[in-house]
């Protein structure tokens, strides 16, 4: 297969995955799909990492905080009641903070999957970002259940389990960031 046609992803199993006991279930369903692991390893987050993994584009916040607003008013809440805001960037900026707490509070596996399509195919398996609505059969819809209802009233992150890099050019970016080049294995 052309080499153009080969992504890799990043796939973080964040530390509510470890502590349930479901790694073996999540490299499981990664390697049934035929995806090749060429990096693993479990790293305590320092903050400034976990700061850069959800902080490096400024459009993230702001997609974020539009994610958010869109189940809010889906769900006919008020933004600015609970969030003290309803400016998408600083909806985006209080969701990083809270992500930063979620991913230094216990080990992180941080993986790299590699193959055809690698980083939509990471996605189809972990599952959309909110486990309450994600369908069964994900790794969010099968084994979680947290939603924004419960986590922004407790001023937290959405606990879902596992990262996986959400397109080609963020895949390039998490993986300098988690790893170095001696970490990455081609076989
Ligand atoms: P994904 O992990 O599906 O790529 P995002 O990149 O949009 O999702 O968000 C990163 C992480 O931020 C999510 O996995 C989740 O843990 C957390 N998060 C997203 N939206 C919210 C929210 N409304 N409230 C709390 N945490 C959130
Ligand atoms: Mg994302």
């Amino acid at each position: 297969m052309a080499d153009n046609l080969i992504e890799e992803t990043v796939v973080l199993i964040k530390p509510d995955g470890i502590k349930r006991g479901l790694v073996g279930e999540i490299i499981s369903r990664f390697e049934k799909v035929g995806l090749k692991l060429i990096a693993c390893k479990l790293v305590v987050v320092p903050e400034e990492l976990a700061i850069k993994h959800y902080g490096y584009d400024q459009a993230w916040f702001e997609n974020v905080g539009r994610k958010v607003l869109k189940f809010y008013q889906e769900h006919g809440k008020d933004p600015g009641e609970e969030l003290g805001t309803k400016e998408p960037k600083e909806i985006g900026k209080l969701v990083q903070q809270w992500n930063v707490n979620y991913l230094t509070e216990g080990p992180v596996l941080a993986m790299i999957w590699q193959g055809p399509h690698a980083v939509a195919i990471g996605r189809k398996i972990v599952g959309p970002t909110y486990p309450q609505s994600a369908p069964p059969g994900t790794i969010r819809g099968d084994f979680a259940v947290d939603s924004p209802f419960t986590s922004n009233s407790e001023k937290r992150s959405v606990r879902n389990l596992i990262h996986a890099s959400g397109t080609v050019e963020e895949a390039k970016l998490e993986r300098q960031l988690w790893f170095k080049e001696d970490e990455i294995y081609s076989w």
